[in-house]
């Protein structure tokens, strides 16, 4: 594979003449030959092929276990050994920061990064270890069994942010492990979108008469509202036995996957209740009240006066609202995300340069911090002055929250709101001002109700998930933080967690919206390349310089251009003996660092390799 001739190429620093076209041009050279992988110095790019490639198989790990990225065709697998690597060698936590858009191939990249990891370990302790590893590629069955569904751009969709930790020993074997969720779309479950599912789960629950469906009279065959005009497949039905072997590998009890199941039938009846107001005023609910009530393990009492309460003072089409308010946090947390990268590789490059002895003039990029800051900045930010909004001890309503911002935040660059812009304008980075209509004040209250109802089921798991139901609520003086807060304050821990840690990037690029094999939306991969801001992210990697290589690498590479160092050099050090090298060659657009050679010119390298295939 290593010596299989590249398509165009494979490093985007290596391109002569950079533009957003030549970059396009060249991904599409390379999609179009199943190359769905390509460098941008140790940036990973990933197409999503849409169709099963034979390049993961353990022949294709094996190909880049202890290789240099440069050295091997471009690969995910080749970002996983590197960030081993670096974790074992150097001791430094790493990080793998996956990006694009839905569909994009993400969450495939993360497994194949995992199988990658769980694959190169050690012999020590293999039966622990096995474990660990089985547990690793297993959560995820459970994950997108609960967490994923079909949507109309990708039919399997995370609806939650994710993040793994995996833990290593001294060794670099992996030992545990820690997943953090980030909003998950719970709106999903009451409300779809024409075309796409619920959460897997409902479905898989569904595609089998089993033991919770007999218990709580659920029909296979039955249409329930919830699920919308979807029905459960064959894939569901083998995916629900792989979501239980999982549930066993990871050695939840017998009992607890009891539970689990009972609150999913729960949901599906909870969907099948109905409510109307008696003519004096009481409320009755028709529909399965029983099997509800006995899945969830509460009594029809508690179900009907939390029910009451919530339907009385909720109205209204509220769940459209926390559609909105996802989307927003999605948007920001895509914002964060990419203002990392940019720190980061603009960090990362300076450190280089600085240790190597290296003179650079820094290049121009958009820095989308001032994005960021509009949102969560303490005081001026929409968050805070959500919050301010949300303390005023009377209801205030959405036009003075929007007032509220307009006074604040009139005359910022990147802020617009309806009242200012009648036509609706929305923000080239994604920012979308609904987000003033989010009424996140009444929630606290109204959702204590239901937490106290379900503390109170009999089921053991669905209890231990509301501890704080069993809080009395008139004793807590203190206001429990807004989502909106929540929210900032778990991506500011996330983006502080990866600060510490060496990243490595695989930014994915979705080449069609039909989840087609073979077909190239120029114009959807165009609108990716410059929202990831993949070009600019080769000007800056490449800063005057098209390619960089540790001394020792490049003399093997290319030790036999010259009887000075073919086979061998006198001199003692590699440094020394590709200078001797590069003078022989008449090649001088080039800086020595301490330990690293820098090229200027993407032709150098060229030449130097054609050299190479000549001999
Ligand atoms: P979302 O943001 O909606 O979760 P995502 O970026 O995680 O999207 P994936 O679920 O990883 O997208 O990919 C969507 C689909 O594309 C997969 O279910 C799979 O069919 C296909 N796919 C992605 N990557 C590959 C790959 N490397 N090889 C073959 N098929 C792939
Ligand atoms: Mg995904």
């Amino acid at each position: 594979m290593a010596t299989q001739p590249e398509v165009g190429v494979s490093d985007f620093v290596l391109l002569d003449n950079l533009t957003t076209d030549t970059f396009i041009e060249n991904l599409h050279l390379r999609f179009q030959n199943n190359k769905i992988y390509t460098y941008i110095g140790e940036v990973l790019v990933s197409v999503n092929p849409y169709k099963n490639l034979d390049i993961y198989s353990m022949q294709h790990m094996a190909q880049y276990r202890g290789r240099e990225m440069f050295e091997v065709t471009p690969h995910v697998y080749a970002v996983a050994d590197a960030c081993q690597r670096v974790l074992r060698q150097q001791g430094k936590d790493t990080c793998v920061l996956i990006s694009g858009e839905s569909g994009s191939g993400k969450t495939e990249a993360s497994k194949f990064i995992m199988k990658y990891i769980a694959a190169n370990t050690t012999q020590v302790h293999r039966d622990y270890i096995d474990r660990v590893k089985n547990v690793l590629i297993q959560s995820n069955s459970i994950l997108e069994t609960f967490g994923n569904a079909k949507t109309n751009r990708n039919g399997n969709s995370s609806r939650f942010g994710k993040y793994m930790d995996i833990h290593f020993d001294y060794k670099g074997d992996p030992v545990g492990g820690h997943i953090s969720n980030y909003l998950l779309e719970k709106s999903r479950v009451v409300s779809l979108q024409p075309g796409e599912r619920n959460f897997h789960a409902f479905y898989q629950l569904l595609s089998t008469n089993n033991a919770t469906t007999k218990k709580f009279g659920l029909a296979s065959s039955a249409v329930y509202k919830i699920l919308g005009s979807e029905r459960a497949t064959a894939q569901d039905s083998k995916l629900f036995s792989v979501t239980n072997s999982a549930f066993d590998a990871l050695s939840f009890l017998q009992s607890v996957v009891e539970d689990i199941w009972s609150i999913v039938a729960g949901v599906i009846l909870l969907g099948e209740l109905t409510f109307t107001e008696t003519p004096d005023g009481q409320l009755s609910i028709g529909g399965p009240l029983t099997q509800c009530t006995n899945a969830l393990g509460v009594s029809e009492q508690a179900l009907r006066s939390s029910m009451a309460g919530r339907v009385l003072s909720a109205g209204g089409d509220l769940i459209f609202e926390t559609n909105s308010f996802e989307q927003f946090c999605i948007n920001y947390c895509n914002e964060k995300l990419q203002q990392l990268f940019i720190e980061l590789v603009l960090k990362q490059e300076q450190e280089e340069y600085a240790r190597e002895g290296i003179q650079w003039t820094p290049i121009k990029y958009f820095n989308n911090r001032v994005i960021c800051e509009l949102v969560d900045a303490p005081h001026q930010g929409l968050i805070a002055i959500m919050d301010e909004a949300c303390l005023n001890p009377t209801k205030i309503s959405d036009t003075q929250l929007l007032e509220a911002m307009d006074r604040r935040l009139n005359g910022h660059k990147h802020y617009t709101s309806r009242q200012l812009a009648p036509t609706d304008k929305k923000l080239k980075h994604g920012v979308d001002f609904r987000i003033t209509h989010y009424a996140g004040e009444n929630k606290d209250s109204l959702w204590q109700d239901l937490k106290r109802l379900l503390h109170s089921s009999d089921n053991r798991s669905l209890a231990d998930m509301w501890p704080e139901g069993g809080t009395n609520i008139q004793k807590t003086s203190k206001r429990p933080p807004s989502a909106a807060t929540l929210f900032r304050n778990s991506m500011a821990a996330l983006v502080t967690g990866l600060q510490s840690k060496e990243p490595f990037y695989v930014r994915c690029v979705k080449p069609n919206p039909h989840q087609a094999p073979n077909t190239w939306d120029e114009q959807l991969v165009r609108h990716q390349v410059a929202y990831l801001g993949l070009v600019e992210n080769v000007r800056v990697r490449r800063a005057g310089f098209a390619s960089r290589q540790r001394y020792d690498r490049f003399l093997k590479r290319y030790k036999m251009l010259s009887q000075y160092t073919w086979p061998n050099f006198r001199g003692s050090n590699d440094k020394d003996a590709v200078m001797v090298l590069l003078r022989d060659l008449h090649v001088s657009d080039v800086q020595f660092g301490h330990t690293k050679l820098f090229i200027r010119s993407a032709k150098t390298l060229h030449g130097l390799e054609a050299a190479r295939a000549e001999l």
